[in-house]
């Protein structure tokens, strides 16, 4: 069988040679080069399933560059990123890349750790070759929309539970309320394989309805077992484009004889770029009719600090990639801890989602943080294990 060729682009002679005899003991064929000119002279077209260890910082022609040109071609090697410059740098270039659409297999910091190569290397073995492009793309394939219409109609989907903690005294507050979907043929489908396909077909709308009915009978239900959360449900951007949905959830929540302040919306800052106007005018009568708003993701999109400041929420949540890292990553605990002063400066409630261990919750509350989320407290869960669950818990 032919090895799996490994392309290494540093302008560092001894780094090349050190990391082709590291690939060379692992079974792959190691093609060195010290400029980059040099690289896409020989190569015009490269193999499913090369990888390229690329240096940020060459004089010829930098890293950033090569990537552009790597974008422009039809199959790009999957990339290990190395560099010596400040951390934020390298994650930066990551981001550009993964906007490239690239398959980047890691960035490393040099001087390059060689286990760390080492098993990178390994893994990526592991998945035959197929990275994680390949591998995305799979999620809820070949899920039609005829499906999912019937999907709704038919009580396909199911709403499954994530509890929330208050951090100071781990008492359980609430839970967020996360659809899926149960397929007669592929099993529990996660949202991520459906919901985008709702909300580009004109779909989300039902969706939503959907769930919130359910959010809102499961409450009632709860409340009347003796139960006190708050329940939280996610929403798109079509959602908030029709003026009467304050009206209409108030009334739901009425019927139901439940407090408007035991339900929160959460929308992530794209979902608020659209049509701004409209989407204050009903975000802001929904806080007025005593409904929790939440911003979801906090972090990820592109909301400026003057609309965070318009829109009137009640509640912050720190997006899970800076929250799982911030243990050992200084720039990912820099951000939850400025997040954290930010929300609370604005009189915003913080939530940490992504929580995963001990660790973690520990400097967050050290930090200051309101509310946890996260593997570490619990996975989201059907609705029926919920009650055995609260009685259970402790920290
Ligand atoms: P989200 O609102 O940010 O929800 C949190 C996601 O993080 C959930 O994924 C949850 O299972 C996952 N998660 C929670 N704790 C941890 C942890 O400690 N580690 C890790 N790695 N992950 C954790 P899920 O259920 O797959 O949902 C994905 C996204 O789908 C949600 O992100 C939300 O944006 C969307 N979504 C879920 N339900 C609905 C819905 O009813 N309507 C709409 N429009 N979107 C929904
Ligand atoms: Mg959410
Ligand atoms: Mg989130």
């Amino acid at each position: 069988m032919k090895s799996t060729p490994i392309y290494l682009l540093d302008d560092e002679p001894e780094l090349v040679a050190l990391l082709a005899d590291v690939a060379a003991a692992e079974g792959l064929s190691p093609r060195g080069y010290t400029a980059a000119a040099r690289l896409f002279e020989d190569v015009s077209a490269f193999e499913p399933g090369a990888i390229l260890v690329l240096d940020l910082h060459m004089p010829d022609m930098d890293g950033i560059e090569v990537m552009r040109r790597l974008a422009e071609l039809k199959d790009s090697p999957a990339l290990i990123l190395v560099s010596g410059t400040h951390s934020g740098v390298l994650h930066a270039a990551q981001t550009l890349g993964e906007e490239h659409r690239l398959e980047i297999l890691a960035a490393l910091k040099k001087p390059v750790a060689v286990n760390e190569f080492r098993g990178l290397l390994r893994a990526y073995a592991d998945t035959g070759g197929k990275g994680r492009w390949a591998a995305g793309c799979e999620v809820g394939s070949g899920l039609t929309l005829a499906e999912l219409d019937r999907a709704i109609l038919e009580d396909q989907l199911v709403l499954y539970f994530q509890p929330q903690c208050a951090i100071a005294d781990a008492r359980v507050t609430g839970a967020e309320a996360l659809v899926r979907w149960r397929h007669p043929h592929q099993g529990l489908v996660l949202p991520d394989g459906f919901v985008p396909l709702a909300e580009r077909n004109g779909r989300i709308g039902s969706l939503t309805h959907w769930v919130i009915g359910q959010v809102v009978r499961q409450h009632r239900a709860w409340r009347d077992a003796g139960l006190e959360t708050c329940l939280s449900v996610n929403i798109s951007a079509s959602d908030i484009t029709s003026l009467t949905l304050p009206e209409q959830l108030a009334a739901l929540l009425a019927d139901n004889r439940l407090d408007p302040n035991g339900l929160v919306l959460e929308l992530t800052e794209t979902a608020l770029m659209g049509e701004l106007v409209t989407s204050l005018d009903i975000l802001t009568r929904m806080r007025l009719k005593g409904l929790g708003l939440s911003i979801d993701d906090f972090g990820t999109g592109y909301s400026s600090l003057s609309q965070l400041h318009r829109a009137p929420f009640s509640e912050l949540k720190i997006d899970r990639s800076f929250v799982a890292h911030m243990i050992e990553d200084p720039e990912a605990r820099s951000i939850v801890k400025t997040c954290i002063l930010l929300g609370h400066e604005l009189d915003m409630r913080v939530v940490a989602e992504g929580v995963e261990d001990r660790a973690t919750w520990d400097l967050l509350a050290e930090l200051g943080c309101d509310l946890a989320q996260g593997y570490f407290i619990a996975r989201p869960m059907p609705a029926e294990a919920f009650p055995t669950w609260v009685e259970g818990w402790g920290l």
